[in-house]
């Protein structure tokens, strides 16, 4: 098969950059202009080259190469069009780009894949418009439970489902929960993304295969909290300090995170927030609160267990050696996502045979992948080497590594998997 000459790609990433440009960047809103451009622009390119194009009740695209036995499942290839606000062209959109440009190498070379091929533009992926983690991907799957049509978008303050309604969508049919895509038409789902970390750059390496989606638990809103004091007039031993009980609690995480990972656990652990309060807060006082935010990250389901253990009876340590308090307020967590060995194994075999360098690495980061491999498609993702990380204007991933990816991606597809 030949490879990918890009020409569509090209032309794409340019489009979507031309119609969704809201300097810095681009912006494009889930749910609102800047989404239903991008789906507008791709939908049209895939309509050229004679894909068949279906849109369900929740605004996800579907864009389908007919194979040869159309009553096999098909192989999907998704990913997002949405992006934060002032984001980067890649984020999402490389994913889409990726399918069509690989169902276009077919179409060229005159291939019929073995079975039907549809790329899947997936809604409203980015959280920071609708506070609800992949609205598109759960909603086509039957999993978006109903509330989640009456939550608020973060900027026009009206409801996910006044926001599809305005898209000419069916909010009805999408609240009735029932799975707009049945799991079982899916032989794979395949997410070619943009690496949103350092790694490939670091090690020279243009393309990632992903061993799974980390998941995790957080604390968004936790507190350290003490007295305040005189910073002249209290003694050490008299002090509830509570700078001090917080900042000693990160350092213990920050042990265990190095302890349990070289014991072999997979683990991200971030304190991202930290803060004494503003109005109460001097230069000249002992600290009686600081608040913080806790975000821990693994492939392991026990070692997120054993983590949120650890957090309770550091916290409990620390309070007594302190004379401190903790409230770690609310808990949000998330599942782990396995991908599909037999998946990732193929890709590095055709890797293999077409002379690209991979790296195996988890995401740290979630993904609408993980929704398919939760519902037990055999899933698996890409990344792309990318420099400055996403969700800004910087995202800089090389054509030519964005080209390996469709490369295998054609390799898979035209072969076909079962
Ligand atoms: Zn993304």
């Amino acid at each position: 098969m030949g490879a990918p000459d890009l020409v569509l790609a090209d032309r794409l990433f340019r489009d979507l950059a031309e119609a969704t440009g809201a300097e810095p960047g681009i912006t494009r809103d889930s749910y609102g202009a800047g989404e239903q451009a991008a789906h507008a622009i791709v939908r049209r390119e895939a309509e050229a080259f004679g894909l068949e194009t279906e849109a369900d009740a929740a605004g996800n695209l579907y864009m389908t190469l007919p194979g040869e036995d159309r009553g096999r499942p098909a192989v999907f290839i998704g990913s997002h069009l949405d992006s934060v606000p002032h984001g980067g062209n890649y984020d999402g959109a490389a994913g889409v780009v990726a399918g069509l440009e690989a169902a276009a190498t077919l179409r060229r070379c005159g291939r019929t894949p073995p079975q039907d091929v549809t790329v899947m533009a997936i809604r409203a992926e980015e959280s920071t418009w609708f506070p609800v983690s992949y609205v598109g991907s759960r909603a086509a799957l039957g999993r978006l439970p109903a509330e989640a049509l009456d939550v608020a978008r973060a900027d026009s303050g009206r409801s996910l489902e006044r926001h599809m309604a305005d898209c000419g969508l069916d909010p009805a049919a999408v609240r009735a929960g029932r799975p707009l895509l049945r799991a079982e038409r899916l032989a794979a789902f395949v997410e070619v993304h943009i690496e949103q970390g350092p790694r490939l750059i670091g090690d020279g390496v243009p393309i990632g295969l992903v061993t799974g989606i980390r998941g995790s638990f957080r604390y968004r809103k936790a507190r350290c909290l003490g007295r305040y004091g005189h910073s002249g007039a209290v003694p050490r031993g008299y002090r509830q300090d509570a700078v001090v009980g917080a900042a000693s609690l990160v350092c213990a995480l920050d042990a265990l995170w190095r302890d349990l990972e070289a014991e072999g656990h997979d683990l991200s652990l971030t304190v991202g927030q930290f803060a004494t309060d503003p109005r109460e807060h001097a230069f000249s006082k002992v600290a009686g609160e600081v608040g913080f935010a806790v975000d821990a990250r693994s492939l392991g389901k026990p070692t997120l267990a054993l983590v949120r253990d650890r957090l309770q009876e550091l916290c409990a340590e620390i309070s007594a050696q302190r004379d401190v308090r903790f409230e770690l307020g609310e808990l949000s967590d998330s599942e782990p996502a396995p991908l599909s060995a037999a998946l990732l194994e193929r890709f590095e075999s055709l890797a293999e045979d077409q002379g690209i360098r991979t790296l195996r690495m988890p995401s740290g980061a979630g993904h609408d992948a993980a929704v398919f491999a939760n519902a037990g498609v055999p899933s698996a993702m890409l990344f792309i080497r990318n420099a400055h990380g996403s969700h800004n204007p910087a995202e800089a991933m090389d054509l030519a590594d964005f080209g390996e990816a469709c490369r295998l991606l054609a390799g898979l597809i035209g072969d076909g998997w079962s």
